[in-house]
């Protein structure tokens, strides 16, 4: 059986840590199993070098931080080999480039392209732990790319896939997906099981406990995944394609405070203005989420829309050079203080009256609602970020998990 195995920061923080994973792996090991381990950096390792580059310039060129941020993760890698060989196990490290990780050119959210199995496969018939760093790859001009934050998950999914494993086992400092980040709302439950299509919501609104593109790239390739714990022998959670139980009505809340709201004032109400606004945006690769377009009113309308933090000050320069062109408007306003909060699950598509008991709950706690966006299976409402805790233990509690 060949099992891959990822573990995040904090599993790898220090010494004693990083000795607790390899005598994890060296069990599965010990069985007669075949293991590739992937690593995140040690700890807040990511953070520190993010801190140390913005204090060099603070626009930092993404090649160079690229450069700086993957030698968290080749120093991880480096280090748990040095422990399972210390323990006596033949183990070795790689990285991007040793593996071959082929991504695309996108500096700091490069897309996984293809996997070179060679090497992997050449280590584990040496009988060899073989520990990857997760996070990084290569682009084709031989630079070295991220995936993301978060993105060692990805990673390890695409390893799963490409190698064909029989298990993916994501170990973190929870020991599954809950149905809200245990650390805000105090009584989230566990989750045995969950959807990939649940999952994939989850992440993609914020629950961090998994990289969104890991889940996408789970479902494309089959991947069941298992996300426990490794600082204990808890059963985790499966994440794959049907479950079991009977759909939840919701099966979890979600909240990203990673939102910034531009909104375009006294834009002129005619035909082409709204493709004009997101056409300029989509060129300088700003990707859009929530969008409301205002009742047109004395020939103008107002369109705001929302972007994650780091693409704020493009969207609004984007915005500004047009202003006199194609963008004419009165004014542009940015708000830096809102949060998103979620509610997903499979059974909202058969039960009319979800996205009231949670209006009502967030009525009931008192919190302003800015903004709404639905599909099938998720409510969202953008509301003032200092409201997002309240928000999310009073729709937690209106679900009765
Ligand atoms: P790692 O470094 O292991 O990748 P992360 O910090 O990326 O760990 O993810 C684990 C964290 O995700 C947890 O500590 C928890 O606070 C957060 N989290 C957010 N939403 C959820 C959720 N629904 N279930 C579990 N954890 C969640
Ligand atoms: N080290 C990277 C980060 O902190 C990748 C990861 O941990 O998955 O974002
Ligand atoms: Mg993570």
């Amino acid at each position: 059986m060949l099992v891959v195995k990822k573990f995040g920061g904090t599993s790898v923080a220090n010494k004693e840590r990083i000795y607790n994973v390899a005598q994890r792996c060296i069990k599965e090991y010990e069985k007669g199993n075949d293991v590739v381990v992937v690593l995140s950096a040690m700890g807040k390792q990511t953070d520190v070098l993010l801190d140390m580059a913005k204090d060099i310039n603070d626009r930092p060129s993404k090649r160079e931080l690229d450069m700086l941020l993957t030698t968290g993760e080749q120093t991880s890698v480096a280090l748990m080999a040095m422990a399972m060989q210390k323990l006596g196990v033949p183990a070795i490290s790689l990285n991007a480039f040793q593996v071959a990780m082929h991504t695309t050119a996108d500096a700091g959210n490069a897309r996984l392209r293809r996997i070179d199995t060679e090497r992997i496969l050449h280590e584990i018939q040496q009988r060899k732990i073989v520990v990857i760093t997760g996070f990084q790859g290569i682009s084709k001009y031989e630079d070295y790319t991220t995936l993301g934050r978060g993105g060692s998950d990805t990673t390890a999914v695409a390893l799963a896939a490409a190698l064909h494993a029989d298990k993916c086992e994501i170990y973190t400092d929870v020991d599954g997906v809950y149905t809200a980040d245990p650390r805000i709302v105090k009584d989230a439950k566990k989750l045995d099981e969950i959807t990939y299509d649940e999952m994939l919501e989850l992440a993609s609104l914020g629950a961090g406990v998994l990289h969104n593109r890991s889940v996408e790239m789970a479902k494309k390739y089959g991947v069941t995944l298992e996300v426990r714990s490794s600082l204990n022998t808890n059963e985790g959670t499966i994440v794959k394609e049907e479950v079991k139980m009977e759909k939840m009505l919701v099966s979890g809340v979600a909240c990203d405070k990673n939102v910034v709201r531009i909104a375009v004032v006294g834009l002129e109400d005619r035909p082409g203005v709204a493709f004009k606004l997101f056409r300029h945006l989509a060129n300088h690769n700003v990707n859009v989420d929530m969008i409301l377009q205002s009742i047109g009113r004395d020939n103008t309308k107002d369109i705001s829309f929302t972007v994650t933090e780091d693409m704020a000050q493009t969207a609004v320069d984007t915005v500004e050079r047009h202003r006199s062109g194609s963008l004419k408007c009165s004014d542009v306003k940015v708000n830096y203080d809102l949060a998103k909060v979620s509610i997903v699950g499979a059974g909202m598509q058969s039960n009319p009256g979800v996205a009231a008991r949670m209006f009502e709950a967030l009525y009931d706690a008192n919190v302003n609602i800015h903004q709404i966006s639905t599909s099938e299976i998720r409510v969202t409402v953008l509301i003032r970020k200092d409201d997002a805790e309240r928000a999310m233990n009073a729709v937690h509690k209106e679900f009765d998990f």
